[in-house]
């Protein structure tokens, strides 16, 4: 499997971030290692200490200010075939005047949003009169809406994280910790993705803390647990799913609730279409759980955009005016918590098209019982 996509798909992110600096009035954005660098080029970079920025003017060539040392694994990623000059610098060098030297005459740049505040500071340093900006507006409008190579890189991380959930009742015995559930479902991640990112195993009351830890609590027959888990692809794209499992028959009051749940994110996920606002796909979940008494409980937003990263726009909040266009992916993930009791939550990654509606995660939704 290819970890990279094809270069010309990179020289044209890389070209549409030039229009939207010029269109934000930016001279300049400087993007070191992260979700835009790899958005940009492909190139994985490690985040260290020593400085790695790509310098992408507006107008001008594109320059990558890289240590000496980092210049092999700049060579084995796609830079070696987009056009940009590298600067190299060694052990005793300034980085940070490297970069003032790619960008001469400006008056306005921008940061990706991850840049280290030291090197950030650095920067403003070596530069005092130049006013510098974050570059969340500008990345955030390419990186929103997905290529059809990205969606399907999503529908792969998507796959990828179903086949674990698929083995995961078997790992809920009960008189199993949540914390040696969490490790044996991070290795199954591991298996199915490059990386594990995270693994959320909430038994018992602890199912009514959306983002619980998990802990050495043991799971016991009677529990809900709440299992929502995510890895990364080796092109870089997050998986996100959570399911629902009860070990042995729910009572008939938490069968309800979660019946309505059910609803509500099938509800949610049938709202989404192009022209229809973020807001209102939230409004589906809320006013549908509000109906079934649980809306006090649905704590969260309905969801947030996923792509190079688990968490990006656009985020699927109340009062959230923006449009769904073509190609954007977010998770639906309606839950309800009842402190000290119980909670649940379903979710799965969805692309807005102007056909069908793709989603990545088809497990099943109901309930997942555990005998
Ligand atoms: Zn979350
Ligand atoms: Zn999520
Ligand atoms: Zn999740």
């Amino acid at each position: 499997v290819a970890r990279y996509f094809a270069t010309t798909q990179y020289a044209d992110r890389l070209s549409r971030a030039r229009q939207q600096c010029a269109e934000l009035a930016l001279d300049a954005i400087v993007i070191g290692p992260g979700p835009d660098l790899r958005y940009l080029t492909g190139y994985h970079a490690t985040v260290l200490e020593r400085l790695t920025a790509l310098v992408v003017p507006a107008v001008g060539d594109l320059t990558l200010v890289v240590p000496n040392m980092e210049v092999g694994t700049v060579y084995a990623s796609p830079i070696n075939e987009l056009d940009i000059e590298l600067a190299t610098w060694d052990e005793l060098d300034d980085p940070y005047s490297l970069v003032r030297d790619c960008l001469p005459h400006v008056e306005r740049i921008a940061v990706d949003d991850l840049m280290w505040a030291v090197k950030a500071l650095r920067l403003r340093e070596a530069m005092p009169d130049v006013t510098q900006l974050t570059a969340g507006p500008v990345m955030s409008e390419l990186r929103m809406r997905k290529s059809p190579a990205e969606i399907a890189e999503l529908v792969r991380a998507g796959r990828a994280v179903d086949r674990v959930h698929e083995r995961v009742a078997d790992l809920l015995t009960p008189g199993r910790t949540e914390r040696e559930v969490a490790k044996d479902i991070a290795e199954l991640l591991t298996e199915e993705h490059e990386s594990a990112d995270f693994v959320i195993v909430a038994a018992g009351p602890n199912s009514a803390v959306p983002h619980h830890e998990p802990s050495e609590a043991i799971i016991a027959v009677g529990d809900i647990v709440v299992v929502d888990i995510g890895g990364t692809t080796d092109v870089g794209y997050c998986s996100d799913s959570t399911r629902t499992y009860s070990i042995g028959k729910p009572d008939a009051d938490f069968a309800n609730d979660y019946q309505a749940l059910h609803d509500a994110q099938q509800l949610a996920r049938a709202a989404v279409a192009v022209g229809v606002t973020c807001g209102e796909v939230d409004a589906a979940a809320r006013d549908s759980l509000s109906a079934a008494g649980l809306g006090k409980y649905f704590s969260h937003r309905t969801g947030h955009g996923i792509g190079l990263e688990t968490h990006e726009e656009p985020y699927i909040l109340a009062g959230n005016d923006r449009q769904l266009e073509e190609g954007m992916a977010f998770s639906i993930e309606p839950g309800f918590y009842r402190p000290g009791r119980a909670g649940a939550r379903l979710e799965d990654i969805v692309v807005c098209t102007s056909a069908e509606t793709v989603v990545c995660n088809n497990r099943p939704r109901e309930l997942a019982i555990v005998d």
